[in-house]
């Protein structure tokens, strides 16, 4: 008989952010339990986290390292790691789980350097762990109904790809009043060498990549920082050219007052185009040339019988919104999943391999350096570096 996977997770604490969202999401089906963790850069708040969440006492720790030490004498040692942290820390601590032979699952972007992914990619390799990457844009049933659409052939060949990633929250140097979120962000020792670009320029490029299965091959950024003394990029436009000759416009932005998460995409193809929004994520919009758009919704038979990702992301009918949380919690199926035939051993499915891993961290890592190298020459386009 299969039994829960024991999770632990490194980050997350009192006040964090995306911590609770991957909580929440890995408990959605069931199969996970969280077990353990080393949840805040300060000891005596990861205690506190600790005895709010109910972890054991003998299983919540000060620091990180000591979970990975105490975990590995253990008879039942957690079964995963969870990196929730700033991005400076996903590289050392996802390097130090893998050598001690714990699956990972990590936020994004995967390190702070292109060197640094290269490197977590060949320790995955080597240790054959279960790596995912928290790209959770790719967990929407619309979005893998969206590729699938495209891998049928529905949409005739890719010509373009448009796809926005504008917020507004950072239009306010809130950094300077120590909002825990903005201080880490505006930082390039927490943060990297892209701000805005890299926080969700990434998510904006690993959508793209991921519906259309094409790959960026050249870029032509601009990136500016609107606020002053802010020390990062707060918005960005890119020209993109994929593999197969498609074109491409990517923008995101932090600073775009009246937007708030307006993740979205159109992929327009010979014969068709498709667009999403992640803000009415239960819709995919299916155009013709010449024809009434219409309006796909989650759940439905003609979706599910399209997309086999897609029906396997769905748990409740259409008319009731699924979102973020499930999102995320549709990662962690196809990741868990991808566990436990490694823990039976057997080759997971195909459909449970969907979620994005080691390779789209590299890429994502290729995307950050690419765009900031091409914003700062006055050349007009620069190759994708991986
Ligand atoms: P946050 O500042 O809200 O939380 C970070 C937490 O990590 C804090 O509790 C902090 O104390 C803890 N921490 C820092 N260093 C640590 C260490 N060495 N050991 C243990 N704990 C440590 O940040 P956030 O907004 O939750 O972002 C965290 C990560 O998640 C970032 O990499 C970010 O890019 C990513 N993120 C992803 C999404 C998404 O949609 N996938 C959304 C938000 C954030």
């Amino acid at each position: 008989m299969r039994r829960k996977l024991r999770m632990g997770m490194v980050g997350g604490g009192p006040g964090a952010f995306i911590g609770e969202v991957h909580r929440r999401a890995s408990r959605l089906d069931g199969r996970i339990d969280l077990m353990a963790g080393a949840f805040d850069i300060d000891p005596e708040k990861s205690l506190e986290m600790g005895t709010s969440l109910c972890v054991a006492p003998d299983r919540t720790y000060r620091e990180y390292k000591e979970m990975i030490e105490k975990e590995l004498q253990r008879e039942d040692p957690v079964d995963f790691i969870t990196i929730v942290t700033p991005n400076n820390w996903h590289f050392p601590i996802a390097k130090e789980c893998l050598e001690a032979g714990f699956n990972v699952m990590c936020e994004k972007p995967m390190t702070m350097t292109l060197a640094e992914a290269k490197e977590l990619k060949s320790l995955v390799d080597k240790t054959g762990k279960v790596f995912g990457l928290m790209h959770n844009y790719t967990g929407y049933p619309m979005v893998k109904l969206a590729k699938d659409m495209v891998k049928l052939g529905d949409l005739g060949e890719i010509l373009k790809i448009v796809v926005q990633y504008p917020q507004e929250w950072l239009a306010r140097p809130i950094e300077k009043e120590g909002q825990q979120q903005a201080s880490w962000r505006t930082d390039p020792k927490q943060s990297g060498v892209a701000g805005c670009m890299g926080d969700i320029g990434t998510h904006a490029a690993n959508l793209a990549e991921y519906i259309s299965g094409l790959s960026i091959t050249e870029i032509c950024a601009d990136l500016t920082t609107f606020i002053d003394g802010r020390l990062l990029d707060d918005d960005g436009n890119c020209l993109l050219r994929f593999n197969n000759g498609a074109k491409g416009l990517l923008q995101a932005s932090q600073v775009s007052i009246g937007t708030k998460n307006d993740l979205a995409i159109w992929v327009y193809g010979t014969d068709k185009s498709v667009e999403w929004h992640q803000e009415r994520p239960n819709q995919l919009l299916v155009k013709g040339l010449g024809t009434p758009v219409e309006i796909w919704d989650r759940a439905y038979d003609y979706v599910t019988e399209k997309s086999a990702a897609a029906a396997r992301c769905t748990r409740i009918p259409t008319g009731h919104p699924e979102a973020f949380f499930e999102a995320f919690a549709n990662n962690y199926l196809n990741f868990s999943d991808t566990i436990f035939a490694a823990l039976e051993g057997e080759t997971p499915n195909e459909l449970a391999l969907d979620f994005p891993g080691v390779d789209a961290g590299v890429r994502g890592m290729a995307f950050i350096e690419t765009v900031v190298e091409s914003a700062a020459s006055e050349k007009k386009w620069t190759s994708f570096k991986v």
